[in-house]
């Protein structure tokens, strides 16, 4: 890896974290409870190596071919990977054997092929419930009435472990529009975690609305073009 490299993801990461540092202050919250999740797609393994020397953990990716590609490129750094994109029904064994957390969990036929695909002897697939919440006819991800049963579902199934919701905002060009969207979400979880679905997790927040997302109680932003620089 060249110097430069290396130097320019060192310093997009402290840029990044700078952001999030100044959104939690802002909103008065702790820094240590928004996690950084870095969204590699379209971008080259070694990239993501030089975010690992860097000192990031987490990595994300939306296409499973191009995620396994990665995986064993990268299979002697110690990556936590997070499955982000659109699931398709003959991918999940993939998804249920190779990795830690998956954000885009939007049906109940998909959660139950991941739970007997899930390898025994590894700990659960840590599970976000995708919610629609702009309403698009476009977008996957389940709408917000539908969350709590497919919440409850996942909970009853082995190898999964519910951990809460993600979204994906419309597009806006009005920036008050994004927080309100950030906002209903926020609402959802607490709405189900008052019927006892305590899943804590917010994965919302993108390089171009991370702050309102955090201000909205964010607990993973999914960065790319931030840390990598704009994709092919
Ligand atoms: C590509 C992608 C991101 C990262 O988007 P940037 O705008 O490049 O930060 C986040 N989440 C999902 C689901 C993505 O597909």
């Amino acid at each position: 890896m060249s110097i430069d490299k290396a130097m320019e993801a060192a310093a997009r990461l402290a840029l990044t974290h700078g952001r999030i540092e100044r959104a939690c202050q802002d909103a008065g919250r702790d820094p240590a409870t928004v996690r950084l999740l870095a969204v590699g797609k379209g971008h080259p393994a070694a990239a993501i190596r030089a975010l690992v020397a860097a000192g990031q953990r987490a990595f994300g990716e939306s296409w499973v071919q191009e995620a396994v590609a990665k995986q064993v490129a990268l299979a002697d750094c110690a990556i936590e990977w997070h499955f982000i994109g659109p699931i398709q029904s003959n991918k999940t064994r993939i998804i249920a054997e190779r990795f830690a957390w998956l954000h885009s969990l939007a049906s109940l036929a998909h959660a139950e092929r991941l739970a007997r695909q899930r390898p025994e002897g590894t700990p659960p697939l840590k599970v976000l419930i995708q919610v629609n919440i702009s309403g698009e006819k476009t977008k996957s991800g389940v709408s917000a009435e539908a969350a709590a049963p497919l919440a409850r579902a996942v909970c009853a199934l082995p190898g999964l472990e519910w951990r809460g919701l993600m979204a994906i905002p419309a597009p806006a060009r009005d920036p008050g529009a994004a927080r309100k969207a950030f906002a209903r979400m926020r609402m959802l979880r607490d709405a189900l975690a008052a019927e006892g679905l305590a899943g804590e997790e917010l994965s919302m927040g993108m390089s171009d609305d991370l702050e309102p997302a955090v201000a909205e109680g964010a607990t993973w932003v999914r960065i790319g073009t931030a840390l990598f620089g704009p994709r092919k």
